[in-house]
């Protein structure tokens, strides 16, 4: 555009640029999706249909953003893990933020429309998805994050279960399954659902337990070769000389270290 006298408003704006040579992870979050869930009558604890239409939009995020890594989400949220020297939109912070959030909600729209096409969305009840970006300075804190996700979707997953088992099942109110379970530990749950209900909670779908991880993983990377010399310089030529990229898909334990040994290139 040309300049013109009125240009000067333009130095009002600000950015802020995210610490370079740090992770950065971007976690989109839906938008009152307690009351979202009630309107559209997603089944309850878990809404199958709904969980892969959150999925297929974040794989559908992560195929057109090649700088994300990793994603893992669960119920109404996923978090992204950028390359650690990701330098899109220079690392701004609300360029970054912003893309994340809109593109995810236009995708959701999307997958759900193909996804759901019994439940058409209704203009007075979009789904709509915020967005924040964390940076992290060490490897470590990356893997706390993730685990920090995914403990989490356990422990609101356990609850759930076990309260809407004592609601649709048990035929108690809302308030009533709410009051058993207060101080409740994880055995008690697990009790209730094998003793009241016949439930091993053990059985129940790995996505609903574990969420669901996507990976751009290298399908030709030598693990092998690396774990001779696991060294930075050796993990970059490793990586330099694998080219084969897949976007794959697991509902696996991202607690336990292997999962992390076994693909060092996530964190590189
Ligand atoms: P960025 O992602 O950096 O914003 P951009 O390609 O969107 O990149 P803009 O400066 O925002 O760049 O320019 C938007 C461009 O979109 C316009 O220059 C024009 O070419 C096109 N465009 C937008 N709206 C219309 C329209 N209604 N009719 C025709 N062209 C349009
Ligand atoms: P906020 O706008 O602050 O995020 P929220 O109502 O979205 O408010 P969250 O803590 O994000 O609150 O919780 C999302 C809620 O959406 C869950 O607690 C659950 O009730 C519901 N939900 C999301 N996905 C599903 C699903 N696949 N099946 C059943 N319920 C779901
Ligand atoms: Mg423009
Ligand atoms: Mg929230
Ligand atoms: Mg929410
Ligand atoms: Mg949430
Ligand atoms: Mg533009």
């Amino acid at each position: 555009m040309a300049n013109s006298r009125f240009e000067y408003v333009r130095t009002f704006e600000r950015e802020n640029i995210l610490l370079p040579q740090t992770h950065i992870v971007i976690r989109v979050d839906g938008r009152g999706f307690h009351k979202f869930s009630d309107f559209y009558e997603f089944e309850k604890p878990n809404d199958e249909i709904a969980l892969n239409v959150m999925n297929e939009s974040a794989k559908q995020l992560m195929k057109t953003i090649p700088d994300i890594i990793m994603a893992y989400g669960d119920s109404d949220e996923y978090s992204f893990l950028l390359r650690k020297d990701c330098q899109l939109f220079d690392r701004r912070e609300f360029k970054l933020i912003t893309t994340f959030s809109s593109s995810f909600s236009a995708n959701y729209q999307y997958y759900w429309n193909k996804l759901n096409s019994s439940k058409p969305l209704n203009i007075e009840r979009l789904p709509t998805f915020d967005a924040r970006a964390i940076v992290y300075p060490n490897d470590l804190n990356v893997i706390d994050y993730f685990k920090w996700r995914q403990v989490d979707c356990h422990i609101n997953n356990l609850y759930n279960t076990t309260f809407w088992n004592l609601v649709i099942k048990g035929n108690m109110t809302t308030k009533e399954a709410e009051n058993k379970l207060i101080g409740t530990l994880s055995s008690d749950k697990n009790e209730i659902l094998f003793k009241e209900f016949g439930i091993n909670y053990n059985d129940l779908p790995e996505m609903y337990k574990k969420g669901t991880i996507f990976l751009r993983e290298y399908i030709d990377f030598p693990i092998s070769k690396y774990k001779e010399q696991p060294t930075n310089e050796c993990l970059i030529r490793l990586i330099k000389r694998s080219k084969k990229t897949e976007i794959k898909q697991y509902h696996c334990d991202l607690i336990k270290d292997s999962f992390w040994s076994d693909r060092p290139y996530l964190l590189q």
